[in-house]
């Protein structure tokens, strides 16, 4: 089974390209899916978050207020660090599940898109490596026309993550995001040819 990385920077085109897969029948595993899920009510990692971070985290209903959670650890380094260490166990494991469930299925190819795929060391599973990338302006106007913020929010949170010229250098293969809608279907295709192209036995297995 290959399983190919797909990542890069906030608002950089993920999801987009992530359809793209989708509409050529290969399929996507969510990191941002399987995050949602590991912090519902009850489960194990709402248990550690919740007895981490206390119970002015809950709404009425008891599930995790996450606007709330994500300003906390927002503003906070040090709580950004320790959310994303109580829950990344549980979601490489409910990654590991969700491509356990698609190699039952018989699937060939899948595509895991996680936003931090090389800060979880997650770039060791998947071969190639794709990320999204977008020139800083257009990046800028795109994150604040779909989420409706001002700059300074944007900029803020394109900063605090690992910056995108950096994720480009660890990649296999860079689609380019700065164009069109056809401009990136173009790009896409030719990102697929390298996604078809069989593994060399060094490249084979996970053995970076
Ligand atoms: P996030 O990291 O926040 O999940 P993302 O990397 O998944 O973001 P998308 O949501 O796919 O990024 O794209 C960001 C915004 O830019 C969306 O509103 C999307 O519709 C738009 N967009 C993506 N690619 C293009 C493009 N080539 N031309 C115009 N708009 C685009």
């Amino acid at each position: 089974m290959r399983i190919v990385g797909l990542t890069g920077g906030i608002g950089s085109g993920k999801s987009t390209v992530s359809n793209l897969f989708k509409a050529h029948g290969i399929p996507v595993v969510d990191a941002d899916v399987v995050a949602r899920n590991v912090l519902k009510k009850g489960t194990g990692g709402w248990r550690k978050v919740v007895a981490a971070f206390g119970n002015e985290i809950l709404l009425p209903s008891g599930e995790v207020d996450r606007p709330k959670l994500g300003q906390i650890v927002f503003n906070d380094p040090d709580k950004r660090q320790l959310l994303n260490r109580l829950l990344a166990p549980y979601i490489s494991t409910g990654i590991l599940l969700e491509v356990f469930k698609l190699w039952l299925k018989g699937c060939k190819t899948i595509t895991l898109d996680v936003p931090l795929l090389f800060e979880a060391n997650m770039d060791k599973w998947t071969k190639p490596i794709i990320v999204v990338w977008v020139d800083p302006q257009t990046q800028l106007e795109r994150l604040m026309s779909r989420d409706g913020t001002t700059a300074e929010e944007a900029n803020s949170r394109i900063n605090a993550q690992m910056p995108l010229d950096l994720k480009k250098t660890k990649a296999d293969v860079v689609i380019d995001n700065s164009g069109s809608l056809d401009d990136l279907n173009e790009r896409f295709r030719e990102a697929l040819a390298d996604v078809k192209r069989p593994l060399t036995w060094a490249e084979f297995g996970l053995c970076r």
